[in-house]
């Protein structure tokens, strides 16, 4: 045994959770359903499949732990499998949408919420798992919500089988074991939903931790965090520092203005290890933050709300929390027509709590709250479940393929009337229901593509028209965790000049295409610094490209499973590419107005071409777009144009018409 080995060995030994191990797992057994509360740090999710796994409660099957971010699925899948002195992908493996790294010998397995959910499709009864852990179960995700209802239905029919007579397949199942953990004390909602589930609690180690506000409201949150920083850097003992932001530029603009002024402090100051966590993140940047922080070092942890509760970084003493989180939220706009937008807003007192404990973790900590004592005091308790306030279009597709309704499932809380309506209308609008809200040909292949309805609806019509090979290059940009182009205000000019050979007149997706193309003559020569170099240079994104690639290729994957013939390529011809966006992208189709702006063909707003666009400043008598952006204008960003014929060919327009 290794030293290293060793010394995991006793840091697990001294985790809060493990002196009630063998209780845990008498509860665990004796109970079909078991909610665990526990602060965060306390080992929940890395410990309690280890002790279910070496207690033979999982029999032969396997034990699935969900997760609602992907970076926390895969860190914790690596440190668990670090922790069995194994790489991953053997005991201990992960499955996130894109990427899944396990084995026949894998039993333990971390997952996104939304990969079980896509599970069900082939699996309705996820027969290959005998215990499933729902893990951070208070952030009531979409998926997670979709997850609990449809455990519910799958335990009755695995562990009470009516026909024990060995009629139909229920008598041979195994029975499933459900726990629910959270760090927050909710448990009585979970509790009350499994018909009274017993709750255990684990008492978790916490120092206190001394809370300051600031006096007065702050106008802008990263330039007080940037301050605060500083303030702690020079006048406070040792102890690393986590900054709590709401999102990804936020880290790294913080993150930059760091290195800036580190750079000019006095020589005898120590030096500032800067480690951003996003959701985004490439896996190889992760273990940085849980190594040690060498010594006359303070570490610097830039981190969005995944830190909260997901992942808990060694060696923190002092938070500063901006009190902003990203929140995904529904904009209605008319049926058939709303899409979701991530917004900046404050966050819920519940939050604050957990951001303020991160500190008291090893010892005595302190948390500077960038807001004041009143503001913390009017914040709501906590968050509006993901059900209520996000686009309900994808999910419902899952559940149309499963044989499920959302008016119909049994949720802890119900999804809005209207909001149901509108995710029929869009499923309708592509093609994926007909006019009895019943499941098309169509509907099941797109439920069947890991992709958002509407590119999936994108790749169909590219099969129809011969042009895949062009779609799942545009396609595969569209759908990696970030922008392919750096276009902020200030760099806008020097961007779009050095990005000129890209440019296309059809617009931004055939530029995409022109990208992608060069990427991919780059990389049969280059090395990974030759293309981030090459990235750099032309402004592009190179962690964007990177990703697009790999989502390519597990969506040739895929399409060789749905028979696609992924090499169809339509040449120099335009046509069916645009032919393939208008399909899945009709929704967002805008038509020119006398005064230069563009009016929505299936909504009621006016917008104009985003500054970053190529089609900025011209004039296009019809329009399409990926995302609208709302400032004090809304934006329409990722816009082609596309021949009118093409956006009224659609047939649900004529339906409307007729
Ligand atoms: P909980 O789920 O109760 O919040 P975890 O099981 O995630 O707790 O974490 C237990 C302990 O393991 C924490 O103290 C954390 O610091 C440590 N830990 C988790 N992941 C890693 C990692 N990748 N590297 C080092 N330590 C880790
Ligand atoms: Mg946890």
């Amino acid at each position: 045994v290794s030293g290293k080995q060793h010394a995991i060995q006793e840091q697990r030994k001294l985790l809060p959770i493990a002196q009630g191990r063998d209780a845990l797992i008498h509860e665990i057994r004796e109970n079909d359903v078991t909610v665990l509360i526990g602060e965060t740090g306390s080992g929940k999710t890395t410990q309690i499949p280890q002790y279910l796994l070496e207690s033979g409660l999982a029999g032969k099957g396997m034990i699935a732990v969900t997760q609602p971010r992907r970076v926390a699925a895969t860190s914790l899948a690596n440190r668990v499998a670090e922790e069995k002195n194994t790489e991953v992908g053997k005991l201990v493996g992960y499955s996130v949408r894109f990427d899944e790294t396990s084995s026949e010998a894998t039993r333990i397995k971390y997952v996104t919420d939304g990969m079980l959910v896509r599970e069900l499709l082939s699996d309705p009864i996820l027969s290959r798992y005998s215990v499933i852990i729902v893990d951070e179960a208070h952030e009531r995700t979409l998926r997670t919500d979709i997850l609990m209802a449809n455990l519910k239905a799958i335990q009755q029919k695995r562990n009470k089988p009516t026909d024990r007579k060995g009629k139909g397949p229920a008598a041979a199942l195994s029975p499933l074991k459900i726990v629910i953990m959270s760090a927050t004390l909710d448990a009585e909602k979970f509790s009350s939903f499994y018909n009274k589930a017993k709750i255990l609690y684990v008492k978790g180690r916490q120092h206190p931790v001394t809370i300051y506000h600031t006096a007065t409201s702050q106008a802008d949150y990263v330039d007080s965090a940037l301050r605060t920083f500083f303030q702690i850097h020079t006048d406070r003992p040792p102890g690393d520092v986590l900054i709590f932001l709401p999102g990804q530029e936020d880290i790294e603009g913080l993150s930059s203005s760091i290195q800036l002024y580190a750079n000019r402090l006095p020589q005898a100051t120590p030096g500032v290890l800067l480690c951003p966590l996003y959701a985004a993140l490439p896996p190889g940047q992760q273990t940085k933050i849980f190594s040690p922080t060498p010594k006359g070092m303070r570490k610097c942890i830039l981190a969005t709300n995944i830190a909260e509760t997901s992942i808990t970084i060694p060696g923190v003493k002092y938070v500063i929390d901006t009190g902003k989180c990203k929140e995904k939220r529904y904009i209605a706009r008319s049926v058939g027509s709303g899409f979701d937008t991530l917004l900046t807003r404050d966050i819920t007192k519940s939050s604050a709590m957990q951001r303020a404990g991160r500190a008291g973790r090893e010892g005595p900590g302190f948390c500077f709250r960038l807001y004041t004592e009143d503001a913390f005091k009017n914040m709501p308790l906590s968050a509006e479940p993901e059900i209520r306030r996000c686009t309900l279009t994808a999910s419902l597709l899952q559940l149309k393929c499963l044989g499920q309704d959302l008016e119909e499932l049994e949720f802890m809380d119900k999804p809005d009337e209207e909001n149901i309506l509108s995710a029929l209308a869009a499923l309708y609008i592509l093609g994926a229901l007909d006019d009895k809200k019943a499941l098309t040909k169509n509907g099941r292949d797109m439920a069947f593509l890991p992709l958002e309805p509407y590119l999936a609806r994108v790749v169909l019509a590219a099969r129809e028209l011969g042009c895949v090979r062009e779609i799942l290059d545009i396609v595969s940009v569209l759908s990696s965790n970030s922008k392919l182009f750096f276009d902020s205000a200030d760099q806008r000019d020097a961007a779009l000049e050095a990005r000129t050979k890209f440019r296309h007149s059809s617009g931004d997706h055939f530029t995409i295409l022109n990208v992608v193309r060069s990427f991919d003559e780059i990389a049969k020569t280059e090395t990974n610094a030759g293309k981030k170099d090459w990235c750099h240079k032309t402004y592009l994104n190179f962690r964007c490209l990177t990703e697009a690639v790999a989502i390519r290729t597990q969506l040739k994957e895929v399409c060789e499973r749905m028979k696609i013939d992924w090499t169809a390529s339509c040449g120099d011809n335009e046509q069916p590419v645009l032919r393939s966006l208008v399909r899945g992208l009709v929704q967002n189709a805008a038509f020119l107005q006398p005064d230069g702006s563009y009016k929505q063909v299936m909504g009621p707003s006016i917008v104009k071409i985003h500054p970053g666009s190529v089609l900025c400043d011209k004039k296009i008598p019809a329009i399409i777009y990926d995302e609208l952006v709302y400032t004090t204008n809304i934006y329409a960003r990722g816009v082609s144009a596309v021949p009118r014929s093409f956006i009224a060919e659609v047939p649900v327009l004529n339906h409307r018409k007729a």
